[in-house]
């Protein structure tokens, strides 16, 4: 769905990302993992621009959606994004959460979303809580909603960013289970997340991140069991 070459992003002389090369593929769940201030974040938020990479391309249906002549509205409307701090709208309830978005970018009309936000919210196991403001959840309860939402959009790929570190310990656990389960239904996810033993499991590859480049990527059986670099080894060493 998403080839990226060459992308780097520097803030002022500080590069974060250098000459990142991957591509996800359609139904391919792909975790990034790696050490705190490697780049993870930057690089998703490179992915769906909210940060403007400094070079290289991102090609989306045959197109570098970096040329400026493209529409990049279009391109960000098919990606979904998931947040550590959920940044849900804490004035609205959880059913608003999940419509605004749908009437206001997709303009669908009031009813159409409304069926569509409770498809999703049943299948995050919310929609018993339509009413709920989002101050009446619990953090686990709020990140499925968020998950819901950004389901509600219908994206092409849905990424995470540490859904579950903002999270008490015993609410990990219901949220990772509504994630194992989506990329079980077969959709595009890309995943930054310390849950190693869920990135072991989940996904189809796993890139590993250090210092701003991709220092290594396999399968979960490469990476985990026979990392051939020496700097994998040892942030394996030191999380697992
Ligand atoms: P963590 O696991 O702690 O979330 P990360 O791998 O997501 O780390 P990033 O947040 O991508 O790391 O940050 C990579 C580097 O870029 C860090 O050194 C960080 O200080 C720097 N950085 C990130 N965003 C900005 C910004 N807006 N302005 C300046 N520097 C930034
Ligand atoms: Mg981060």
């Amino acid at each position: 769905v998403i080839e990226i070459q060459h992308l780097s992003k520097a803030f002022g002389s500080h590069e974060v990302l250098k000459d990142i090369d991957f591509s996800v593929k359609k139904g391919e769940v792909v975790s990034i993992i790696g050490s705190s201030g490697s780049g993870k974040s930057t690089l998703l938020r490179c992915v769906n621009l909210l940060e403007k990479p400094s070079g290289g391309q991102i090609i989306y249906k045959g197109e570098n959606i970096l040329d400026d002549k493209h529409d990049i509205s279009a391109y960000r409307r098919r990606l979904g994004m998931v947040f550590q701090q959920f940044n849900l709208f804490n004035n609205h309830n959880v059913l608003s959460n999940c419509v605004v978005g749908q009437v206001k970018v997709l303009k669908r009309s009031k009813a159409e979303a409304e069926k569509i936000a409770l498809k999703f919210l049943k299948v995050v196991g919310m929609d018993r809580y339509v009413n709920a403001k989002p101050k009446q959840l619990s953090g686990g309860q709020k990140q499925r909603v968020a998950i819901a939402r950004a389901l509600s959009m219908e994206p092409d790929v849905l990424l995470f960013d540490e859904p579950t570190s903002a999270l008490d310990p015993e609410m990990v656990g219901e949220v990772l289970k509504v994630m194992k389960e989506l990329a079980e239904s077969g959709l595009t996810m890309l995943i930054v997340t310390h849950e190693m033993e869920f990135a072991r499991e989940v996904s189809d590859r796993i890139v590993f991140m250090d210092k701003g480049v991709i220092a290594e990527e396999g399968t979960p059986e490469q990476i985990f069991l026979n990392p051939t670099q020496e700097r994998t080894k040892e942030f394996l060493k030191r999380t697992l």
